[in-house]
C-alpha cells in the first residue's frame, strides 16, 4: 500500500506513473497500438479532466460523470477513436462535444488545428481553461449545435463526433474533404454503433463498424443553463 494525503487523488508520484503505465498497457492489449496515440494519452493528465468527486478514478479504464450530466470517455474509446481517424499533423480535425476537453486535447497533440464544439457554455469554459492550462493553443471552440457542423471552417481532414448521433450524420459528411475520415457512434438507442466513414474515389464512403459503445446522445440545439 502506498501512502495517501487528503487533498490529492495521487500524492504519490510513483502510484500515479503505476496507474497510467497499467492503463496504457490495456489499451495496447485492447488493440489501441499507435504509438503515436498512445504517447498522446500519455501525455494527456486525465486528472486534470475528471471531476473532485472522481479524482481518484481518473487512471481507471471507464467513462466517469463530469457536469451537466455529460460524461468524459472510457480512455479505451478515446484511443480506438483517435486511432481510427487516422491523424496526420497537417490535419484539421472537427470535434462535436467538447465535454470535458480530454479527447479535444488528445486530438490537438496529433493535429495542426482541432475546432471543437460544445452545447453546454459552462462545459465549454471548463475545457478552454484546461487546455489553456496545458498550452495547448491549436484548438479553436465554439458555443453551438454540433449537428450543424461549422459551415464556415469546413471541409476538414478529419471529424470526430463524442456524442451519440440518431442516423448518418450527412450534414458533417459533407463538410469532410473527399479523402477525409469521419468516426462517429450512430444509433438512438443505449449502446450505438462506432462507424468509420472514409471518404471513397468516387464521392461516397467506405463504412466500416468498429464496435459497439454507449454514448450520450448527441441534441439538437443549445442547452439552456440556469
Ligand atoms: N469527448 C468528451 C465527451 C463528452 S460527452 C470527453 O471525453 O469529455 C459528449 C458531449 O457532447 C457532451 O458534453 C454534450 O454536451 C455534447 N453534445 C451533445 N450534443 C451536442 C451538439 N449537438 N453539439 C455540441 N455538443 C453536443
Amino acid at each position: 500500500m502506498t501512502r495517501k494525503s487528503k487533498d490529492a487523488a495521487f500524492p504519490d508520484p510513483t502510484e500515479r506513473e503505476t496507474q497510467l503505465a497499467k492503463l496504457i498497457l490495456g489499451l495496447r492489449s485492447q488493440g489501441v497500438t499507435d504509438p503515436a496515440v498512445l504517447a498522446a494519452i500519455e501525455r494527456t493528465p486525465r486528472d486534470l479532466f475528471t471531476p473532485e468527486l472522481f479524482k481518484d478514478r481518473s487512471w481507471e479504464d471507464s467513462a466517469l460523470p463530469i457536469a451537466c450530466g455529460q460524461t468524459i470517455s472510457q480512455p479505451y474509446i478515446v484511443g480506438l477513436m483517435t486511432q481510427a481517424l487516422t491523424l496526420e499533423p497537417r490535419a484539421r480535425v472537427l470535434e462535436i462535444g467538447a465535454g470535458s476537453g480530454y479527447q479535444t486535447a488528445v486530438l490537438a497533440r496529433l493535429s495542426r488545428l482541432v475546432y471543437t464544439i460544445e452545447r453546454y457554455r459552462t462545459l465549454l469554459r471548463a475545457a478552454e481553461e484546461r487546455l489553456k492550462s496545458l498550452h495547448l493553443t491549436n484548438v479553436i471552440t465554439k458555443f453551438g449545435d454540433g449537428f450543424l457542423g461549422w459551415p464556415e471552417q469546413a471541409p476538414f481532414d478529419r471529424i470526430i463526433v463524442t456524442a451519440a448521433a440518431p442516423d448518418e450524420p450527412r450534414i458533417l459528411l459533407e463538410q469532410l474533404k473527399p479523402s477525409g475520415v469521419l468516426v462517429a457512434p450512430i444509433g438512438k438507442g443505449p449502446v450505438q454503433q462506432l462507424r468509420r466513414y472514409a471518404g471513397d474515389a468516387k464521392g461516397g464512403f467506405t463504412i466500416e463498424v468498429l464496435c459497439d459503445v454507449r454514448f450520450v446522445p448527441l441534441l439538437e440545439g443549445v442547452a439552456r443553463e440556469l
